[in-house]
């Protein structure tokens, strides 16, 4: 391999994480694997306590993927036809298709233009007769302003379900996110804060009755064997995502602060870069860097990109479209200029290399490859 490859900076790499851990991991797979526990199962138990307790809530039930426990969460909240949920544009699709899931209408306020989440007055001002729930994210790993959605919620009695698929472990004065509205749903999948060894969700609650309809629902909504009490599905978790989760977890919080660290160091080395908008952190302890995202020109972006990938910096767009202006939500009828601010971040977003095991070098090589593009 010429020594241009074998330096290269990868996006994420998920191989490092695991070597780190790796006897810690097999020593906790073995016994789903040799207990053949693939469903449930007390990995998914002990998982399910390990990550209310990091949590601050009651309840933790595992779910098999982030998209599955928004759609769970909304089911069990009775959010269906005829119902409106404001949510935003900016986000990856599974947040929208959860709503469209139980047949309620996503309805959709632009972004604050400094931390890229719902906008709480353009929230306010979409608030109409049927809306029934609020869905905000807290995106690339930062809260958003659940402050002031709480008390909106409050305000027009309306339910507040956090999609927190990017922020395991961030804090918003003293508590984790997740925990704040009447639900949060997380997402397991491999490239997030906290990863499974495949798909994998939860959906995390004070509410005793809630999580209970939830941990019926998820499997096949049975009251005891054989004995189906409402509409099911089959969202359960696997075990040995359980047991991956649980040794994962403990690690997370270093993790989120080598994440910050290096969040810092690229905040360093491309202050005053002339052509480029850093990423807004209002709150260092309400944000775990999921993702390093800055802002270039629209028309200079995919120049920028190419550039970056000729230096052995790989890089990313989350996300190029806003939801409502994707085919399949053509039928809402929204069109260019309905979003302004998210359009505008959405064409001019790239994401950087971001993950704990990344090197002071790399993150040295990525900074110089961007300042070098901009000279
Ligand atoms: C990843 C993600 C989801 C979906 O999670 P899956 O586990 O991939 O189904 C939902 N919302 C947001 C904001 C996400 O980033």
């Amino acid at each position: 391999m010429p020594a241009t490859m074998t330096s290269t900076v990868p996006f994420l790499d998920i191989r490092a994480q695991n070597d780190s851990i790796w006897g810690e991991l097999t020593e906790a797979l073995e016994p789903v694997m040799r207990g053949a526990q693939f469903i449930l199962g007390p990995a998914v138990a002990r998982f399910e306590e390990s990550f209310a307790e990091f949590l601050g809530v009651k309840h933790c039930v595992g779910i098999n993927s982030g998209t599955s426990a928004l759609h769970m969460a909304l089911q069990a909240l009775d959010v269906g036809p005829g119902d409106e949920v404001i949510t935003t544009p900016h986000t990856w699709i599974s947040t929208t298709w959860a709503i469209s899931y139980v047949g309620a209408k996503p309805v959709y306020a632009d972004i604050d233009p400094a931390t890229y989440t719902l906008d709480p007055a353009l929230v306010e001002r979409a608030i109409t007769p049927r809306t029934k729930a609020l869905l905000p994210v807290h995106l690339y790993g930062q809260a958003c302003d659940l402050k002031a959605l709480t008390e909106i919620a409050d305000k027009h009695d309306l339910l507040l379900i956090e999609d927190a698929a990017q922020a395991h472990g961030a804090r918003l004065d003293g508590r984790r996110v997740g925990s704040i509205g009447r639900a949060g749903c997380f997402s397991f999948y491999p490239g997030k804060n906290l990863g499974a060894f495949g798909e994998g969700g939860a959906v995390t609650t004070d509410d005793e009755d809630l999580a209970e309809r939830i941990r019926r629902l998820r499997d096949h909504a049975q009251q005891g064997r054989h004995h189906h009490v409402e509409l099911g599905y089959n969202t359960r978790m696997e075990g040995i995502q359980g047991a991956v989760l649980d040794v994962k977890l403990r690690h997370l919080d270093g993790w989120n602060c080598a994440r910050a660290g290096h969040a810092r160091r690229y905040g360093e080395l491309l202050a005053g870069v002339p052509g480029i908008q850093l990423p807004a952190c209002p709150r260092p302890e309400g944000h775990v860097w999921h993702l390093f995202v800055i802002l270039v020109e629209a028309g200079e972006r995919e120049a920028f990109r190419e550039h970056l990938n000729e230096q052995g910096v790989a890089s990313g767009i989350h996300y190029p479209t806003p939801v409502p202006l994707q085919p399949a939500y053509a039928q809402l009828g929204h069109k260019p200029g309905d979003f302004p601010v998210a359009e505008d971040v959405m064409a001019r977003c790239v994401s950087l290399p971001m993950f704990p095991e990344l090197t002071e070098e790399q993150v040295e090589r990525v900074a110089a490859a961007v300042r070098d593009y901009f000279a």
